[in-house]
């Protein structure tokens, strides 16, 4: 039946490139890496119950579990080119069952990766709670990469698209509350946190631009001082330039927004800091890319980040973690 499966798999995620010598089906693909590329690599796992709730539908597992590893590549500056995908099924599920959910999830898969033409190179299938590994293998000029090192004092700090909703999303859906058929902005953000867009062009645009980049997994406090910390700076942030959805400034206070915004983690942004000099050619290019790119604050002397608030005073570093939505 495993074999059955990984057909389905297969077909549903066909991907026809050149530098695939051998793909699913022998004991290890064979892979061609373009010469004068070096090779980017990342894999991350999802749980069901801890990753995403429950009820999750499979197409959207899938699409979530490819699209949080091209966003690991999108801040990079990488190109995607090849994945491979460990799928762990809980036994307990009929036939039918696993069937249904491979289809699903097979085409959630296959929704993200057709566009950036990826190709699902192998994987493995066991069973125990559902978990799914995937991990992705991109393309970057040698050099080029950017990382979480190289943030300079007077550098300015963007990030792309807007910040907070697949927190709040989540926050919709676990305290359910009366649900309106074609609620518009519940529906954006509940899609932002099950459909994450990896922004994978704006990554690239940044190579030669931004001194650092990584995308935005845990909360944009938590993630921004990964960059302080590895590049040895400080960071201000000032909390009105946040970048929020119309449709989180509707549902959610001020305060809320901001929170969702700070701490919230799900968004797969990018922040990256830019030389002053530099700020307005990225902004039109990521513009015309789709996600924008929003001035946020700046790099500093020192350590870790701090939040100026409206009125000029500095936010309590007790409310910056995720402790917010702990409750
Ligand atoms: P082996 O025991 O030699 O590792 P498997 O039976 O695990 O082989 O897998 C057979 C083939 O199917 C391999 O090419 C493997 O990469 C591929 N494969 C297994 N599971 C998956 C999966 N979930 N997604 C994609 N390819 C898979
Ligand atoms: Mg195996």
């Amino acid at each position: 039946m495993e074999f059955r499966l990984i057909d389905r798999i297969r077909e549903r995620t066909a991907q026809g490139r050149d530098d695939v010598r051998l793909g699913i089906g022998d004991d290890a693909a064979l892979l061609a890496v373009p010469e004068g590329q070096e090779l980017a690599v990342t894999i991350d796992t999802l749980v069901e119950g801890v990753h995403f709730p429950r009820d999750t539908a499979p197409a959207d597992i899938g699409w979530k579990s490819l699209a949080v590893n091209l966003s690991d590549l999108a801040a990079m500056g990488a190109s995607p080119a090849w994945a491979l995908l460990a799928l762990t099924l809980p036994k307990a599920q009929s036939a039918d069952a696993i069937q249904a959910f491979i289809d699903g999830f097979a085409e959630g898969f296959a929704q993200l990766a057709q566009p950036h033409r990826l190709a699902l190179v192998g994987g493995d299938t066991t069973s125990g709670p559902l978990t799914i590994s995937v991990a992705v293998h991109g393309f970057v000029p040698p050099g080029k990469a950017l990382t979480r090192a190289g943030a300079k004092v007077g550098d300015v700090v963007l990030v792309t698209g807007t910040l907070g909703d697949a927190a709040a999303g989540l926050y919709l859906l676990q305290h359910g509350g009366r649900v309106e058929a074609g609620d518009a902005p519940r529906d954006y953000l509940v899609g932002r946190l099950n459909r994450p867009t990896p922004r994978l062009a704006a990554g690239v645009a940044l190579r030669d631009r931004a001194n650092a980049c990584l995308d935005i997994s845990d909360g944009l406090l938590a993630d921004l001082g990964h960059i302080c910390e590895e590049s040895s700076v400080g960071a201000e942030i000032d909390s009105v330039l946040l970048p929020r959805s119309s449709a989180l400034l509707g549902l959610f206070d001020e305060t809320s927004t901001r929170d969702f915004a700070l701490s919230g983690g799900d968004d797969y942004e990018l922040c990256f800091t830019v030389p002053s000099t530099r700020v307005a050619d990225v902004q039109a290019d990521l513009a015309r890319l789709g996600c924008g790119a929003t001035r946020i604050g700046r790099i500093v002397e020192g350590s870790g980040v701090r939040v100026r608030e409206a009125d000029g005073s500095w936010l309590e570093p007790a409310r910056q973690g995720w402790d917010h939505f702990a409750a």
